[in-house]
C-alpha cells in the first residue's frame, strides 16, 4: 500500500511480471483453497482462502491503492460489500440513505431493519434542509451514491463528509457509477467506499463481485475480520478476471464517457426527449459539484422520453445496438427502463418522489462507435414517428 505511482499505472501494471517461478508476465490465478504450512505451528503468508488468497489479495491491494484507502475486502457481490460495511453498526444505530438509491441497496437496508440489525431513514441528499432534519436523529452512518441511479443526482462528498464527521457519523460512498478512475471519495473525506465490481471495474459483464475499501487501517482490519467470520469473500477466479478488466479501466472509461457526452447532447436537442440527466450538461443541477469532485462525467445517463410507458416500450424494441438489460458499466451499450426493471422494488410513492417515471430510460454507454450508437437512437425515434 501507499503506492505513489499514477492511478493509470497502478491499474495497468498490477501483478505484471511479478511471478518468480517461471517469469510469467500475466499473474497466475491461485485457485487453491488451502496452503501448506511451513512447519508445525508455522503458517505461510496464506493458509486458507476464506481468510486470504493471493489472487483476491492482489485485487484488494489494487483497489485500495486506486481509491487511496488503507485496505480493501473483495466480496462475492456489490451487495455483499455493502452488507459487510453495514456490519459495523449495532442494532439501534441509524443509517441515512439516499431516497433514490440503488433498489438492491434499499432492499438490503429494509431487510436489515426488518430484522432489527439497524435502522434506516431515506432522505434526498441534495436537499440541505432535509439532510439537516435527518441529522437530528443522530445517524451513525451516512450512505451516499453519487451520481445516483438512475437520475444522476450529484452529492457534494466533501461537504457531507464534514457534516457526518461533526456528528460522529461514518461516511460510506457507493462509487460504482464512476469507479476510482473518475472519483476518489476517500480523498474527499469518506470513510468507506463500496463497489459493485460487476460494473465498470470488471467492465465486461462476465463477473459478479464487490469490494469494500476503508480509509483507516482499523476499519480495514475490522472488515477483513468480519469477512472471514461470515465468508462473504469473492472467488479467486473472479478476482483474476476483475484485475484483467481493471488494466483497461482508464481508457475504457475515457472513451465511454466521451461517447456518453455526445449522446447526452444529441438527446438534449431531440424533440422527443423531455429531459436529459447527465452531469456533464451545464444545465444539470449537479454540474458544478461534479466538475469539481469528479475527473469526468461518466458513461451513465438517463432521459425522459415523451409519450410515457408505451413510447418507452416501442423505442426499446426498435433499438439494435443498445441491449435491453439491467446492470451497467460493461463494454457493451445497455438500455434499461428503471420503473419496470432495476427499480421495480420501490413502491409507487418512493418512485414518484425520486422521479422514476414511465418514460424514463437509462443508458450505459459502451465502446461501440459513437455514430453507430446515435444512428441506432435515430432509428428508434423514427420508429415512434419522430
Ligand atoms: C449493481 C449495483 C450494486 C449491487 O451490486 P451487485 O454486484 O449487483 O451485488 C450496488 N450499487 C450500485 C450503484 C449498483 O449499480
Amino acid at each position: 500500500m501507499g503506492d505513489t505511482k499514477a492511478p493509470e499505472t497502478i491499474a495497468a501494471s498490477t501483478g505484471i511480471a511479478g511471478e518468480n517461478a517461471f517469469g510469467a508476465v500475466a499473474p497466475p490465478i491461485y485457485l487453491s483453497s488451502t496452503f501448506a504450512f511451513e512447519g508445525f505451528g508455522r503458517p505461510g503468508k496464506f493458509d486458507y482462502s476464506r481468510t486470504d488468497n493471493p489472487s483476491r489479495a492482489m485485487l484488494a491491494n489494487t483497489l485500495a491503492n486506486l481509491e487511496g484507502g488503507s485496505g480493501a475486502v473483495v466480496t462475492a457481490s456489490g451487495l455483499a460489500a455493502l452488507d459487510l460495511v453495514l456490519s459495523r453498526l449495532d442494532s439501534d444505530q441509524l443509517v441515512l440513505a439516499p431516497h433514490d438509491c440503488y433498489a438492491g441497496t434499499a432492499r438490503l437496508l429494509d431487510a436489515r431493519q426488518g430484522r432489527d440489525d439497524l435502522a434506516v431513514d431515506y432522505v434526498d441528499q441534495t436537499d440541505d434542509k432535509a439532510v439537516q432534519r435527518a441529522l437530528r436523529e443522530g445517524p451513525a452512518m451516512i450512505l451516499v451514491e453519487t451520481p445516483s441511479n438512475p437520475l444522476m443526482r450529484v452529492v457534494d462528498i466533501e461537504k457531507i463528509a464534514e457534516i457526518a464527521h461533526e456528528r460522529g457519523a461514518k461516511l460510506v460512498v457507493d462509487n460504482t457509477f464512476l469507479s476510482p478512475a473518475l472519483q476518489r471519495p476517500l480523498l474527499l473525506g469518506a470513510d468507506f467506499v463500496i463497489h459493485s465490481t460487476t460494473k465498470f471495474l470488471n467492465g465486461h459483464s462476465d463477473v459478479l463481485g464487490g469490494a469494500a475499501i476503508a480509509k483507516n487501517a482499523d476499519d480495514a482490519a475490522a472488515l477483513a475480520h468480519w469477512a472471514n467470520v461470515t465468508g462473504v469473500v469473492g472467488a479467486p477466479f473472479d478476482a483474476y478476471m476483475t484485475l484483467r478488466g481493471i488494466r483497461t479501466l482508464f481508457p475504457r472509461l475515457e472513451r465511454q464517457q466521451r461517447t456518453a457526452g455526445a449522446i447526452a447532447l444529441f438527446l438534449q436537442n431531440h424533440p422527443a426527449v423531455a429531459r436529459v440527466y447527465y452531469p456533464g450538461l451545464p444545465d444539470h443541477a449537479g454540474h458544478e459539484i461534479a466538475a469539481r469532485q469528479q475527473r469526468g462525467f461518466g458513461a451513465m445517463l438517463s432521459f425522459e422520453l415523451q409519450g410515457g410507458r408505451e413510447a418507452a416500450r416501442r423505442f426499446v424494441a426498435a433499438l439494435k445496438l443498445f441491449t435491453l438489460a439491467e446492470s451497467l458499466g460493461g463494454i457493451e451499450s445497455l438500455i434499461a427502463h428503471p420503473k419496470t426493471m432495476t427499480h421495480s422494488y420501490l413502491d409507487a410513492q418512493t418512485m414518484e418522489a425520486s422521479g422514476i417515471s414511465d418514460g424514463l430510460l437509462r443508458l450505459s454507454v459502451g465502446l461501440e462507435n459513437e455514430n453507430d450508437l446515435v444512428g441506432d437512437l435515430i432509428k428508434a425515434f423514427a420508429a415512434l414517428g419522430w
